[in-house]
């Protein structure tokens, strides 16, 4: 049955090609709304020329469904780990499972792991111990990592200060903080992933200053999606489902606000992603 109805392609006004080939660092896409097309989801992305995916693992489930993906898929790779929303369920048990999926070709970094004080899905305890179990698997396996923080920036700079020298890299990814945050970061070497949250004109604005200070060969960009749908998209979108086809408008909005070509900004951020991911360099 002919199933090619109007939810599933993007509306004219939002068919933007990047102007360079992007990485989107950060897709959800085991994420049940992708489920019904996710085909057509990344021949979408292909054709904005984010040719390469990398599908964030949150938990053991979703990291081995995403390392599916990956094998199903050559433009897209996993992560595989455990966010901190889930750290209570932390065990031995886990951790050899975890490292058994690091050990994958499919995976690139270890994560989406580390803190999240805004919520505390799990406690603050729970979370760190978490955490350092994974850091210990990010250097056991070689891996860089991909890290989540959310109103735990104080403790996450004091916990990556004493694993710094024994951890190969690690990007903070859907950075929101403030400009001493984004600093301490930096300052440790740390790569920063920039999502949609810099479109928002409600809750971005403290950003948009804060991009020039990001080394170019620090910065990397993202979708998150289905989360953050950006808010600088010239037209509606039914179900308001993000996905990695709408990147280019991301990386056109950060472009702005650092002055330089969208093709510069796409450019370097891939470069960067290749490099930090060790992804084959023709993606
Ligand atoms: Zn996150």
């Amino acid at each position: 049955m002919a199933s090619s109805t109007a939810d599933n392609v993007l509306p004219k006004a939002l068919q933007f090609h990047s102007a360079s080939p992007l990485v989107d660092i950060g897709a959800n896409l085991t994420h049940e709304s992708f489920d019904r097309d996710l085909e057509d989801v990344i021949a979408r992305a292909q054709a904005a020329k984010v040719n390469t995916l990398i599908v964030t693992g949150t938990d053991l489930a979703h990291a081995e469904q995403a390392v599916e993906l990956a094998k199903q898929y050559p433009s897209v790779y996993a992560t595989a780990g455990v966010h901190p929303h889930d750290a209570s369920g932390w065990s031995v048990e886990l951790a050899h499972k975890m490292k058994a999926l690091h050990a994958l070709p499919q995976v690139v970094a270890v994560g989406e792991c580390g803190l999240d004080f805004n919520r505390n899905f799990s406690t603050p305890a729970e979370q760190e111990h978490a955490f350092e179990a994974q850091l210990a698997l990010a250097v056991e396996s070689g891996l860089p990592l991909f890290l989540h923080e959310r109103d735990a920036g104080v403790r996450m700079r004091e916990i990556l200060t004493a694993w710094r020298d024994d951890i190969r890299d690690a990007v903070i990814h859907c950075f929101t903080a403030d400009r001493d945050t984004l600093h301490g970061y930096l300052d440790l070497d740390m790569h920063i992933g920039l999502t949609g949250w810099i479109c928002d004109e409600r809750r971005g604005h403290h950003l948009r200053p804060l991009v020039n200070d990001i080394p170019l060969e620090r910065l990397m960009v993202e979708t998150d999606c289905p989360y953050l749908l950006p808010r600088n998209l010239p037209a509606k979108l039914k179900g308001r489902r993000h996905e990695p086809a709408l990147l280019p408008w991301i990386v056109k909005e950060i472009a702005q606000w650092r002055g330089i070509s969208e093709a510069k900004l796409g450019s370097a951020t891939t470069r960067t992603a290749q490099r930090f991911f060790r992804l084959p360099t023709e993606s």
